[in-house]
């Protein structure tokens, strides 16, 4: 895969960058190794200022990068600006929480005596340069929700970026230099996919995060579990988005099209398996239906389109080959189903409903990376948690109802790394993000995030 700026929109291809040789790979990661060194011993409030000067530039430049992300991989211009500001909040966040949340943790006096210790406490330290391969979803927030934390524990980072969000990723490494961080505590690495695993080998890398698809994070994990190496592995997700008869309907289906549709369609956390009970069946379909056809597909640099083109051709192929799976083994399109008319230059799809939707669709199991809803009937709660757990993912999940009782059900029985109540997944600086299954393993966000890429020291006194 080239290493290149293609916008979506128009299919053009704007700049193209030489990946990095090995010459040019060693010195970085040698950079960031050196850095560590020093990095690691300085305290927390240098790690604040820093971060917070990263964040203060991010804030003025919110414009221009919101404009490069959506001339890269294509959301509404809104939303670019919405996931730099998202930014700007999480590096706050952590600018400000980090020193507690890796405050020294003390076992109970009890504990401490039975242990034969007259004290005893466990430090938290940072492991060294942290390779990050990232997708171009959310090219900055993804990239952000690993730097701000850990930075802030001590730990260097090298970034492996998407190959179709170059500039981005060129943009972070300037960010994190201009914000005054010593030379190679931060710095992007412009290599294909090709290049991951002799990084990962490196002894002086310690420890990996990727965020991307079940086949990278398996070729990632296989590596560092060779080289035993500690990995955060946050992958795909086929959200499930249950609905009971309780439920405020008109919320329910208004947030479903957002959910559904939030960042064209490409977001992991996206709900994707709408699951109705039967009671509220055909009321919920036909407004969700309807608030879908209402989206307007078009220019993401135009404020008043809700979305706008895959970031990839290939991408909204794999998307049409699901959509005609399913609509082959009898599944009804309630609206979309195609592409646009009009907009011939991009990859656009239209907001797509379909019903029916059975387990012999590859749609039943496969993640829909776009604005493709697959709608389920379910005659009871039960039988919704059951279509709800049929799948390899289990990033999030979302219920809706009034009913306590089913709000406590679906804590206990949804398989899944979040439960959202009466409102759609999104992701937080204080609360963890991450999932179980085929989703992946550890999380991001909150003190879980930031104790990822730490050892947990014990420090014990006679
Ligand atoms: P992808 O193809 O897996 O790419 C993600 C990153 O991994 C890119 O930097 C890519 O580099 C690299 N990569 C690909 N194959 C690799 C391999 N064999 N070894 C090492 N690195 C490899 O995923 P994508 O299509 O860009 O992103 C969409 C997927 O990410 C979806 O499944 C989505 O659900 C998931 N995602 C998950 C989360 C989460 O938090 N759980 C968040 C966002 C997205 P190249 O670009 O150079 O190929």
């Amino acid at each position: 895969m080239p290493i290149a700026t293609v916008n979506p929109a128009t299919g053009e291809t704007l700049k193209t960058f030489r990946p990095f040789g090995p010459d040019e790979v060693e010195e970085r990661v040698e950079a960031a190794y050196r850095a560590f060194h020093h990095y690691r011993t300085t305290g927390f409030p240098e790690r604040a200022a820093l971060l917070r000067r990263a964040a203060d530039l991010l804030e003025e430049e919110l414009p221009e990068i919101a404009r490069t992300i959506t001339t890269e991989m294509g959301k509404p211009l809104t939303a670019a600006r919405a996931e730099a500001a998202k930014c700007v909040k999480a590096m706050r966040w952590y600018a400000g929480n980090a020193e507690a949340l890796l405050a020294d943790e003390r076992p109970s006096d009890a504990d401490v005596r039975d242990s034969g210790a007259a004290t005893a406490r466990v430090h938290y330290r940072p492991l060294g340069p942290v390779l990050a391969v990232m997708p171009w979803n959310f090219p900055l927030w993804q990239v952000v929700r690993f730097a701000a934390p850990a930075l802030m524990a001590g730990n260097t980072g090298l970034l492996k970026h998407a190959s179709n969000v170059p500039q981005t990723a060129l943009y972070l490494e300037d960010l994190f230099r201009r914000a005054g961080y010593p030379d190679g505590v931060f710095q992007t690495l412009l290599t294909g996919s090709d290049a991951v695993e002799g990084i990962l080998r490196d002894p002086r890398v310690a420890a990996a995060t990727l965020t991307g698809s079940e086949a990278a994070g398996r070729s990632v994990a296989a590596v560092a579990g060779d080289e035993v190496k500690k990995t955060v592995l946050e992958l795909g997700g086929s959200d499930p988005y249950l609905v009971l008869p309780s439920a405020d309907l008109e919320r329910a289906a208004a947030t479903a099209v957002t959910a559904r549709t939030q960042n064209n369609g490409q977001s992991c956390i996206a709900a994707k398996r709408f699951i109705v009970h039967a009671d509220v069946y055909d009321d919920f379909v036909e407004r969700f239906t309807a608030g879908m056809a209402a989206l307007r597909v078009g220019d993401p640099m135009d404020e008043s389109t809700d979305v706008g083109p895959l970031a990839s051709e290939r991408g909204r192929a794999d998307l049409e080959e699901l959509v005609d799976d399913a609509v082959e083994r009898g599944a009804d399109v309630r609206c979309g189903g195609r592409r646009p008319e009009g907009l011939d230059r991009g990859w656009y799809y239209e907001p797509t409903v379909l019903t029916g939707v059975t387990p012999a669709m590859r749609l039943h199991r496969e993640e829909a990376f776009g604005p493709v809803a697959a709608v389920y009937r379910a005659a009871d709660l039960d039988e919704a948690l059951e279509i709800a757990n049929d799948s390899p993912f289990g990033l999030s999940s979302n219920v809706w109802t009034r009913d306590e009782a089913e709000v406590e059900r679906c804590v206990r029985d949804l398989e899944a790394g979040g439960v959202y109540v009466n409102g759609m997944t999104a992701s937080h600086p204080a609360l963890p993000f991450g999932g179980v299954k085929r989703s992946g393993y550890g999380r991001e966000l909150s003190g879980h995030g930031i104790k990822e890429f730490c050892n947990a020291t014990t420090v014990w006194r006679a």
